[in-house]
């Protein structure tokens, strides 16, 4: 579904991403994990063009990601969820999850409210509907976001640090509802420090440092034989 081939980006003279290299599988979990700095969130800005890589190539579902017209409607297609949850304050939870299907697809109105009672159903706090953002928990607000975003049927779901700012008993809840989407087949990028989410969920664990993926594999074999020294340090400094 995603192919990066020889991605190379920098900002002035940090050089961020040294020729990343990944093929993402449809219906495969991928969480990416690495020291802070190391690149991961400009690698998932560039996979739906919020960044443009300086050399190498992106595609998604056969396109390329880059700029130019194409890239919205490729953009719709893709669902982006952030640590800051970034919902519109000045909407009903209802609201927030029925706009783009409205704006950007040409939904009609009620279906596409309809559409969201039943993603919120699915994440677990169909009570909210009505509420404004402010008024719910850093974990429904979450649970919001991940709804809002699949309100546009993307083909693939990237998340980073989705659980990051959230209080520690908030955290279970927005993983429990990832690790859903992950059973029901969804393709998923997930930048994450969960090492517990990433044993029990994902296909794949991909560990960058520097801008290179330094080592991947399942999940298992990650955490018992890191093969790279790095890779090892930071195994043995998250469990
Ligand atoms: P963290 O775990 O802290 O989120 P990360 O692996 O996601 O880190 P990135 O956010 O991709 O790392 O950043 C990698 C490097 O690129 C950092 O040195 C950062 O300061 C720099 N950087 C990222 N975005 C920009 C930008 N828009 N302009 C300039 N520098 C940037
Ligand atoms: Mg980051």
């Amino acid at each position: 579904l995603v192919e990066l081939r020889g991605i190379h980006k920098a900002f002035g003279d940090n050089v961020v991403l040294a020729g990343v290299d990944l093929s993402v599988a449809r219906g495969e979990v991928i969480v990416i994990a690495g020291p802070s700095g190391s690149g991961k969130s400009t690698m998932l800005r560039c996979v739906n063009g919020l960044e443009t890589a300086d050399r190498g190539e992106i595609t998604f579902d056969g396109r390329p990601v880059k700029p130019g017209k194409g890239l919205a409607s490729l953009r719709a297609e893709i669902g982006f969820v952030f640590q800051q949850f970034h919902l519109w304050p000045h909407m009903s939870v209802l609201d927030n999850i029925a706009l783009a299907p409205v704006k950007v697809k040409g939904v009609a109105r009620d279906a596409a409210r309809q559409r969201a009672e039943e993603l919120l159903t699915r994440v677990g706090i169909a009570e909210k509907a009505h509420q404004f953002p402010a008024e719910l928990s850093g974990g429904q607000q979450q649970r919001v976001a991940i709804a809002r975003a699949l309100a546009m049927d993307p083909k693939l779901m990237l998340f980073d640090e989705p659980t990051s700012a959230l209080d520690p008993e908030m955290i279970r809840e927005v993983l429990d509802v990832m690790r859903d989407l992950a059973r029901e087949g969804m393709t998923m990028l997930v930048v994450t420090h969960e090492m517990g989410f990433a044993r029990e969920v994902c296909d794949r664990l991909v560990f960058i440092d520097g801008g290179l993926i330094v080592e991947e594999g399942p999940p298992a074999e990650f955490f018992a034989n890191a093969q790279s020294e790095r890779a090892r340090e930071f195994v043995d400094k998250i469990i």
